[in-house]
């Protein structure tokens, strides 16, 4: 239990709100937005995350198509198939599951997929227009420009959740996966925090932690962030999904520990692991829009 002061920021029900949106959006428009997922070999995790995708983007009133293909599956075989789906008009998005089979070069894969299409925010054209600023697609913003990863684009709404002002805030990225931690940082960049990374050599991590109004997690060693690294009144955003040995499942952060001193905090689960898959529903439907109207 969180006998604390911090205010739980309610993943589940932004999510919720932000599906409802995008389902409203694609109900008044002439077409389906299509998203294809695409999934190669038998990973246990990503088979979850593609069935829950399916199942949200159904709901959404979007055209789904998940191609599964065997483990086994050449470069050549996954490539045609994203070049077809490139060349598909009535696929607005496409997702290739990651991580990929060891034999597949993840990166000539997504360095093959349409920007426009790029609803995972992967290829380098999304990702050097958010690292220059460009605003972000959204429906909010038919007219941005990058097609932003849905992670980190799900932690920034629920920051903007508990109503901080970014403009002048002193940020801490820990991490800096291009996944995650690189394009969090630009986008607190361009919402004008301060922003410092954070990673595996930085000296003193708890002092620089101790220092943010703003403490993004998103490294994956489970709880690693402890209630003393935390400044007292800072909002704390947990990207970290750990499951533990007992099965448990638990984020970056020590939630409980952490939620004595920070102001308001998400939980794992029930945090920002439910805005990537609505914020990928949005990025689906805003590419839509862009392109065919
Ligand atoms: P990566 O493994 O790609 O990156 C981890 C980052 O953490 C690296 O930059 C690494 O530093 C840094 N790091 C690792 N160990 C330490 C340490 N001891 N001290 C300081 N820094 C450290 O992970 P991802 O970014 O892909 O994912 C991060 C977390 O977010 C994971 O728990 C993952 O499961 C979760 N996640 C959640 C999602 C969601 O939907 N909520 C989606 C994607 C990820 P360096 O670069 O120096 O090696």
């Amino acid at each position: 239990m969180l006998a604390a002061s911090a205010r739980l920021i309610d993943g589940r029900s932004v999510a919720a709100a932000l599906r409802r949106r995008v389902a409203d959006r694609a109900a008044m428009l002439p077409f389906r937005p299509g998203l294809a997922v695409v999934l190669v070999g038998e990973n246990p995790a990503s088979a979850v995350y593609v069935r829950n995708k399916d199942r949200a983007a159904s709901e959404a009133g979007l055209a789904v198509q998940t191609i599964r293909l065997p483990a086994d599956t050449t470069q050549h075989a996954l490539c045609a198939i994203v070049s077809g789906l490139n060349a598909d008009p009535t696929v607005d998005g496409i997702l290739v599951q990651l991580p990929l089979p060891a034999h597949i070069d993840s990166g000539s894969v997504i360095a093959m997929l349409d920007p426009a299409k790029d609803v995972d925010g992967l290829t380098t054209v999304n990702a050097g227009r958010l690292a220059e600023g460009q605003p972000a697609l959204s429906l909010d913003a038919p007219d941005g420009v990058a097609l932003a990863p849905c992670t980190p684009r799900g932690a920034m709404k629920l920051l903007a959740e508990t109503g901080i002002a970014l403009s002048g805030a002193r940020a801490l990225v820990l991490g800096r996966s291009a996944l995650v931690g690189r394009p969090i940082a630009a986008m607190l960049l361009a919402a004008d925090a301060t922003v410092t990374m954070a990673h595996s050599r930085t000296r003193d991590l708890a002092g620089e932690c101790r220092r943010a109004d703003v403490l993004v997690a998103a490294v994956g060693r489970p709880e690693m962030v402890r209630a003393d690294w935390v400044a007292p009144g800072a909002v704390v955003i947990d990207v970290g999904i750990n499951r533990l040995a007992d099965g448990r499942l638990v984020g970056d952060v020590d939630t409980v520990a952490c939620a004595a001193v920070a102001s308001a905090i998400t939980p794992v689960p029930g945090g920002v692991g439910p805005m990537t898959i609505a914020c990928l529903l949005e990025n689906t439907v805003a590419a839509a829009i862009t392109r065919r109207m």
